[in-house]
């Protein structure tokens, strides 16, 4: 099963791919964990991403494209999986339509999770807070002012993709603002499975 998870940052994308990816016994590709992965390690994908990233604009559709091409050809990706974070513009999603079409690979779902966006900047702070309480290292964009930019990049670059999978017939929705467990149950039953 290949799916893709659309919606804002702090949306809850990655709480529910984690969720299903156990479930489906397939990837979670997250393109933020692999380019905080690529900082880490200072590769050079990483050190041209980190002050992107750490302002909240996009990094490059070509890097991204790039990272995800690749990812798609290790053996796991074969049965499946489920794409956060990507793709976040329409050139993108392009990309990922023609990598997809090559390799003659079907996407099977696309989920929107649908959130007020006056609720997100709680989120993100809340999230912050948690991962400083269990001692992880805190991402520098969870915070109030880089979020702005963050949300401002999803409103005008990422937005747009929801037409383009209307037009498709692939886009489904869920209400990302119910508890966590209700919005997992509303996935399973899009997905059904
Ligand atoms: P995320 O963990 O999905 O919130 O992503 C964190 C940051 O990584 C974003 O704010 C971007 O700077 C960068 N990023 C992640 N995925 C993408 C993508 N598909 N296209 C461009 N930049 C991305």
């Amino acid at each position: 099963m290949r799916v893709i998870f659309l919606g804002a940052p702090g949306a809850g994308k990655g709480t529910q791919a984690v969720r299903l990816a156990e479930r489906l016994r397939i990837p979670h590709l997250s393109t933020g964990d692999m380019l905080r992965a690529a900082v880490a390690a200072k590769t050079p994908i990483g050190n041209k991403a980190k002050e992107v990233i750490d302002r909240g604009d996009l990094v490059s559709d070509d890097i991204v494209l790039g990272i995800i091409a690749d990812r798609c050809e290790e053996a796991d990706a074969q049965a499946g999986f489920i794409l956060d974070g990507f793709p976040r513009t329409v050139a993108q999603a392009e990309g990922l339509d023609s990598l997809l079409k090559n390799k003659n690979m079907k996407l099977d779902a696309v989920i929107e999770f649908q959130v007020d966006e006056s609720k997100l900047v709680g989120r993100i702070v809340k999230r912050a807070e948690e991962m400083a309480s269990r001692g992880e290292q805190v991402r520098k964009d969870d915070n109030p002012e880089v979020f702005k930019t963050r949300l401002d990049a999803y409103r005008v670059q990422t937005a747009p993709l929801s037409a383009h999978y209307a037009e498709k017939g692939m886009l489904r929705t869920v209400d990302g603002m119910q508890p966590i467990d209700q919005v997992t149950e509303a996935v399973r039953e899009i997905l059904g499975r």
